[in-house]
């Protein structure tokens, strides 16, 4: 089945679009919006032909502006609460903000709001969280330094999120903004004591993300032909030519970055791509986005499935056993239908040269040293060091990281002014 692309917004009909929304008094999109992206104020400024301010309306409080306008899953956020979802169909939120990204002027320089507060932060992880809470301090007046275990800038989006979703211009374009402003940066730096940092600092935020797969735990996971998901797209993109996976792939998992996985393996070459999945289709959470490139790449998902055993062979991996599951009434944690395995009669095999493990991401040692039960502003168990983004979310969006990044950036600022602790 092929799930058709959605039409493109450009200069021949972005007004149209823009006239569709309603301007609400108290609209709902800008409080769905984890950002506080000024919604219909964009939309007017679009209406009216002033892309440039339109644009610079979405990256005053989004510096995610790009990434945002191409992978943002405004499905669930913006789009969801438009007041047009009750008349028709919802205005085309996200594609306008693609607009105004894509043709909207960028600006040269930015200058700090405030330069007495001489103070300096350091910031752990230069993913979306990092770099929004760096800027939104750095134009409070604070001194900035980050710290990325990475050669580059970006944390997920630059490595991980594939390039057919979101192209290298695009990451480009708001990484380049931030590195425009007076922050220092420290590549290639493994920050494993970041309490130490706190003897040069009067700060520190920490924001290094999910790094590590959780594991099956099951026979036959060491074999060099079964990856993480995270080891994968990352070899996908940025050595793509390294990378075997051969004419079959089983991904297990079931939530948006096994969709990216499964694409990914098909784009690669794979000529069949299946996907185990526990739960039943009414269970499974995707974005819309990600279920269409899946889809149109032909991805076959097995529900109500679990692994039991890579099966190896000379060392090398043949294939994937499989047992299958039933859905018991009783809900649980997720409010999803608990899965239930069957007796092995039920078991089948599924062939594959290449096997990739996609069932969430963690960071046991940071979470264990630094983020307490009940997180209040930002604060982690060690007085001075503040926390956020997908460590403390868990599996999260950009535009959430940004939300993030803007609101510790604020509990920092007042910190730093003698706030208590
Ligand atoms: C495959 C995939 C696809 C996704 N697709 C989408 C999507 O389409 N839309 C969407 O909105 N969201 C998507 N997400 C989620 C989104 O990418 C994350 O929610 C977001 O990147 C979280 O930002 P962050 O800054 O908290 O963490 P990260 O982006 O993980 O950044 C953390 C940074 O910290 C660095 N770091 C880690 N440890 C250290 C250390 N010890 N010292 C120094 N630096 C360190 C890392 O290298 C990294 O650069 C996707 C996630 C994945 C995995
Ligand atoms: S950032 Fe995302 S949620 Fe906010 S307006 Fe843009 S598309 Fe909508």
């Amino acid at each position: 089945m092929e799930i058709k692309s959605l039409p493109v917004i450009d200069k021949k009909n972005y007004q149209y679009e823009a006239s569709r929304c309603l301007a609400c008094y108290d609209p709902p999109c800008v409080e769905a919006c984890p950002a506080s992206v000024p919604i219909p104020r964009f939309i007017r400024a679009l209406n009216s032909g002033n892309i440039d301010y339109a644009a610079d309306l979405v990256r005053g409080v989004n510096p995610m502006i790009s990434i945002c306008g191409e992978v943002c899953p405004a499905e669930d956020y913006c789009m969801d609460a438009c007041t047009r979802n009750a008349l028709d169909k919802p205005v085309e939120i996200r594609r306008l903000h693609k607009f105004a990204t894509d043709y909207g002027a960028v600006p040269n320089e930015e200058i700090p709001y405030e330069t007495n507060l001489d103070k300096r932060v350091a910031i752990v992880g230069g993913g979306p969280a990092g770099l929004t809470c760096a800027a939104f301090l750095w134009k409070s007046g604070v001194g900035v330094t980050v710290y990325e275990i990475a050669k580059n800038l970006g944390g997920v989006p630059s490595n991980e999120i594939p390039e057919f979703r979101l192209a290298a211009d695009k990451m480009e374009a708001d990484v380049g903004a931030i590195r425009k402003l007076g922050i220092e940066w420290k590549l290639g730096e493994n920050i494993e004591h970041p309490s130490a940092l706190l003897k040069d600092y009067d700060a520190v935020f920490l924001s290094t993300g999910l790094p590590e797969g959780k594991g099956l735990n099951i026979p036959g996971e060491g074999n060099e032909r079964v990856y993480s998901a995270l080891e994968f797209l990352r070899k996908a993109k940025h050595s793509p030519d390294g990378i075997y996976v051969g004419d079959k792939v089983v991904v297990i998992g079931g939530g948006n970055v096994s969709l990216d996985v499964a694409s990914t393996a098909h784009r690669l070459g794979a000529e069949e791509v299946h996907l185990v999945y526990r739960r039943g289709v009414k269970e499974i959470k995707i974005w819309e986005s990600e279920l269409r490139e899946a889809m149109n790449a032909g991805v076959i998902i097995h529900y109500l499935c679990f692994p039991k055993e890579f099966i190896i062979e000379n060392n090398e991996l043949k294939g994937l056993r499989c047992g299958r599951n039933e859905l018991s009434d009783e809900l649980d944690s997720s409010n999803r239908r608990k899965p239930i395995p069957l007796d092995d009669s039920y078991d089948f095999l599924l062939p594959c040269d290449t096997a990739i493990v996609s069932i969430g991401l963690k960071s046991e040692s940071i979470t264990d040293r630094f983020v307490p039960e009940n997180i209040k502003e930002y604060k982690s168990k060690e007085k001075g060091i503040f926390i956020g983004g997908d460590l403390i979310t868990g599996e999260g969006t950009v535009v959430e990281a940004v939300r993030q990044g803007k609101e510790a950036a604020g509990v920092i600022v007042e910190y730093l002014k003698g706030g208590k602790w």
